[in-house]
């Protein structure tokens, strides 16, 4: 049972200040995670006129007993943390001991509970911040809180409030969302006295994505990834089913769900290898780690969180999406399942055989794409399919059991050199070609300086150079894949080295190399080369060019017959 306590000043001072309680949902949510805290199975939610004249949330979790009802609703009252050491390993949604402070100033608020050990339980009332009585109350065990007449003293911030219509959508919203954090709890909400959403602990997270993106749920994936400190549980959609948006895309720390960037960009970078720039997948993504490695005090209405270990999280998504996303889906159709064990506990850092970050600042890169690589299972190609032509030179076409392949050979191409390039960077680095006659080239101050700044990283590319002049440099090697293309090169990935933000610059520097390989090798392929290719590229299960675009569209039989009247 909880033992409230008013937080020392010390301790309250150290919280993320600021206001939580800004509309109907955002009592909803907090409410929601108070009967999450005290661990309820059941959370029923009900609401009335979009939560303004009533808001109701009943719970069968531990309860509250008079003494703790008592200080409940004061300013920095809480049973979750005590010192200021607490707020290093938060291990409860909640712990600023504000919530019921700020929903019972701006309301008529009532609370209902009874701890389940006590055969009776109490009622406390407080209208506008002023406490109007606690009395004894015979009631189920668990806790109702009930906030009615919401902003009524305040009119500024009612009137900073949408319609009805706009209100109830959002508490919908963020019942689901935390439904989403809490799948092992079952969830019910009333709108206006009408069901209006139910969820069942037994549909489970993946059941709940369904729901959410109105995506079928056979068809979603599911992986657990677990690297001993970290665990990762991902749901997602195949590329098959996409949005123009990423709003089906909900991330979970420890069971809180939050808004981070840092989660966003690794998960997106990771769902690149399958969705085109511009397409993104319905998906969840929970991470549990230690408490210690995740502050949570950022925000105050909790929505960020910031890791201790930045660089380690990025990674771990971003292979978790990747590998996902991967090795199961195949252009044609998917074979049996493959499993494989992604090596998270062990991935190889760079940091042993590469240049480290401190070396060159400017391209550090946050994405740590450039970590260890995740060992691919085998290609998953069907034999039936043939290459049958090439279609303005840059086509290749091929039959398949369900249809007609197009694949864009230069986008295919310049894909598979760009993971060349970069797996090569991440082993011993690229082969050199020596110039047998170095290149003088004039370089612009900046440019210049960029290329001091990089100068261990362009090692590793292949360009080794020297002084020739105030600002002249003279070429002894080239990365051999480039060629004559080499030095043109040189001043692209400076140009990319300035332009690009810190975490793509790799990336962005690998795309440009991929390009300009692929335009060196030039000519049309043979049928022989295009059925390699399409093993490759099916092969590491590749899906876009380095800049996002697709790589190839498929045709199927259905829609030919229909175009052709021959089915309707
Ligand atoms: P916090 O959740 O940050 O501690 P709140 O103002 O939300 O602060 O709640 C104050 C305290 O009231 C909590 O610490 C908890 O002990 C108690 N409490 C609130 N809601 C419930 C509930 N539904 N069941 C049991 N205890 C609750
Ligand atoms: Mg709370």
């Amino acid at each position: 049972m909880p033992k409230i306590q008013i937080l020392p000043e010390e301790v309250a001072r150290k919280i993320a200040a600021g206001e939580v309680i800004e509309r109907p949902a955002s009592v909803v949510k907090e409410l929601i995670e108070n009967a999450l805290d005290a661990q309820a199975s059941k959370i029923e939610v009900q609401i009335e006129r979009g939560g303004l004249s009533l808001i109701q949330v009943r719970d069968d979790g531990c309860g509250l007993g008079p003494e703790d009802l008592e200080v409940c609703y004061l300013p920095h009252a809480t049973s979750k943390i005590r010192s200021v050491s607490d707020l290093m390993s938060i291990k409860t949604l909640g712990f600023r001991g504000e919530a019921l402070a700020s929903i019972a100033a701006v309301s008529r608020l009532t609370i209902i509970s009874r701890p389940k050990e006590s055969l009776w339980g109490a009622k406390l009332e407080v209208v506008f911040g002023k406490l109007k009585g606690l009395w004894e109350a015979g009631a189920p065990k668990g806790t109702l809180v009930r906030v009615e007449d919401l902003f009524v003293n305040v009119p500024a911030r009612r009137a900073f409030l949408k319609s009805v219509r706009v209100e109830t959508a959002r508490v919908v919203e963020m019942v689901k969302l935390l439904a989403l954090g809490a799948s092992q709890v079952n969830f019910s909400l009333l709108v206006d006295g009408r069901k209006h959403f139910v969820y069942q602990a037994a549909q489970g997270r993946r059941g709940l994505l369904a729901i959410l993106s109105q995506l079928p749920e056979k068809e979603l994936l599911e992986e657990c990834f677990d690297s001993g400190l970290y665990q990762i549980e991902l749901v997602i959609s195949p590329p098959a089913f996409k949005f123009s948006g990423t709003r089906h895309i909900y991330f979970l720390v420890n069971g809180r769900v939050v808004r981070d960037r840092l989660l966003m960009s690794a998960f997106l970078q990771g769902a690149s290898v399958a969705f085109p720039k511009g397409q993104y997948p319905a998906a969840v993504l929970a991470l549990n780690l230690p408490p210690e490695l995740v502050d949570v005090n950022v925000h105050p209405a909790k929505w960020e969180v910031r890791f201790r270990e930045e660089k380690e999280v990025f990674t771990l998504v971003r292979r978790a999406v990747e590998h996902s996303l991967r090795p199961k889906v195949s252009i044609f159709s998917r074979t049996e399942e493959q499993e494989e064990d992604l090596p998270l506990a062990s991935s190889p850092s760079l940091s042993e055989s590469s240049p480290s970050f401190e070396e060159a600042p400017d391209l550090r890169d946050t994405s740590s794409a450039f970590l260890g690589k995740v060992s691919e299972t085998q290609a998953i190609y069907r034999p039936p399919s043939r290459p049958i032509g090439v279609l303005a030179q840059k086509y290749l076409l091929y039959e398949t059991p369900q249809g007609l392949l197009i694949l864009d050979f230069h986008a295919a191409h310049e894909r598979l050199l760009y993971e060349k390039i970069k797996a090569a960077y991440e082993a011993e680095g690229l082969p050199k070609q020596h110039l047998l006659f170095p290149q003088v080239m004039t370089l612009s101050a900046k440019a210049l300086e960029r290329l001091e700044n990089h100068k261990v990283i362009l090692e590793r590319l292949g360009y080794r150079f020297e002084p020739a002049g105030p600002q002249e440099i003279r070429l002894l090697s080239v990365p051999s894949i480039l060629g004559e293309e080499g030095p043109p090169a040189l001043l692209e990935i400076l140009e990319k080295a300035l332009a690009s933000p810190p975490g793509e610059i790799l990336k962005e520097v690998f795309a440009s190399m991929a390009c300009r390989a692929a335009i060196k090798a030039g000519q049309e392929p043979t049928l022989k080369e295009a059925e390699e290719l399409l093993k490759e590229i099916e092969g590491q299960g590749l899906f876009t060019c380095p800049h996002g675009r697709p790589i190839f569209w498929k045709i199927d039989y259905h829609e030919i017959e229909k175009r052709l009247g021959r089915k309707t």
